[in-house]
């Protein structure tokens, strides 16, 4: 689904809802918005009300992914008609019972006319799932898995051009590598372009359409986000650093690697992307407590502060080295818990302070990664 020239309707008075919580209504003397949307009432209203705000949560991410794949080769309009009956017949798109779908229950999806009966197209969306909550468990969510692609920050369609988008980019072809590298299919390039201009992860809307500057002002609001800084060090203050950006993956931790290298039960642990991070004092002492990861301490007093991993586009920073450790909450996940003491019960709180930090998180991949890499190196 790639969209060229413009519509416009004039003298109207039309109410919408964006991100759909917030209702305005507009007075407009002139609606103009992208060409594809005006074929019909239920284009419009899926332009005007859903494409391009950026999504944050799997089962929607799953759905998109879905049904773009099913329209591969049929027009939109086609498959949003249909929406309804895929959402009955694939468990309302929720990648675990999808995932457990028999033979036989596939078999038939493929005799219902709600759908569109192509064998392949329907046998993907049970490997597709099972490749999504693959990445969920290795990520934390689809989510944090695929707005990395992006730096977390949606792609505007800068070149001013009121026509003309690319049908793929490179990003688009790094993601469709990427899911068929992990057992997707339907996934090609152009098939994943669509679906990132669907999700938000890049602002579609052609520069005139009024629903451009709408998608650009949740842009602005991830911007003020990520202008926080976080600050930390050592215990003698020798290593410093600056972090600014979204934390990212705050967890607890209680592999053996961690609790050796702190001398603690359990470690609480935020990443920053490197892009945005440095240290500020002394660099700090590397020790290669792994075949790819690289221990941070301090040189004079010996505390650990965080690690980095071979190839890792974030550092791993302790979230007790912070100066005010009670901005991040490490929420929700605490990956190898049963190597925790019997006696140790650490409270995992399940709120953010900040709301910063709201990502689901399954189980951290670099510790699950460390963990492995420490089973090699037989540490
Ligand atoms: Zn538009
Ligand atoms: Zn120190
Ligand atoms: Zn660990």
């Amino acid at each position: 689904m790639v969209f060229a020239a413009l519509i416009t309707d004039s003298f109207i008075k039309r109410s919408y809802t964006i991100g759909g919580s917030m209702k305005r209504t507009r007075n407009l003397l002139k609606t103009t918005r992208c060409s594809w949307a005006a074929e019909s009432d239920l284009l419009k209203q899926y332009h005007d009300e859903e494409w391009g705000i950026p999504v944050h949560d799997d089962k929607k991410h799953f759905e998109m992914l879905i049904l773009e794949g099913a329209q591969a080769g049929i027009n939109w309009l086609t498959i949003l008609k249909k929406r309804e009956n895929y959402r009955r017949l694939f468990r309302g798109f929720n990648p675990n019972q999808v995932a457990k779908m028999s033979d036989e229950e596939l078999g038939g999806c493929l005799k219902d006319e709600g759908i569109i009966r192509n064998r392949l197209k329907v046998y993907s969306v049970r490997k597709n799932a099972i490749a999504f909550i693959d990445i969920q468990r290795e990520f934390g969510s689809f989510d944090q898995y695929i707005w990395k692609f992006v730096g977390n920050q949606q792609i505007v369609n800068e070149s001013g051009a009121t026509s003309g988008l690319p049908s793929e980019t490179e990003e688009s072809r790094k993601i469709s590598k990427d899911l068929k590298k992990r057992g997707m299919t339907f996934v090609g390039s152009k098939i994943i372009y669509a679906y990132m201009q669907a999700v938000g992860l890049v602002n579609g809307h052609s520069v005139n359409c009024f629903r451009y500057h709408d998608c650009l002002s949740f842009r602005k609001n991830t911007e003020e986000k990520q202008t926080h800084e976080y600050e930390g060090g050592c215990l003698c203050d020798e290593t410093t650093y600056i972090a600014k950006g979204e934390p990212i993956n705050p967890h607890l931790c209680s592999c053996t690697m961690c609790q050796k290298s702190s001398g603690a039960p359990t470690v609480a642990w935020v990443e920053f992307s490197l892009k945005e991070f440095k240290w500020t004092g002394s660099q700090p002492n590397l020790y290669r407590s792994s075949e790819k990861t690289l221990r941070c301490s301090c040189k004079k007093c010996g505390g650990l502060l965080g690690t980095l991993n071979d190839g890792y586009e974030n550092v791993c920073i302790t979230i007790s080295t912070l100066r005010n450790p009670s901005l991040i909450v490490p929420s929700k996940q605490h990956s190898y818990k049963e190597n925790a003491p019997s006696w140790w019960v650490p409270k995992i709180l399940n709120k953010s302070i900040n709301q910063l930090n709201t990502g689901i998180h399954l189980q951290s991949n670099q510790c699950v990664k460390n963990q492995k890499n420490e089973r090699k190196s037989g540490l």
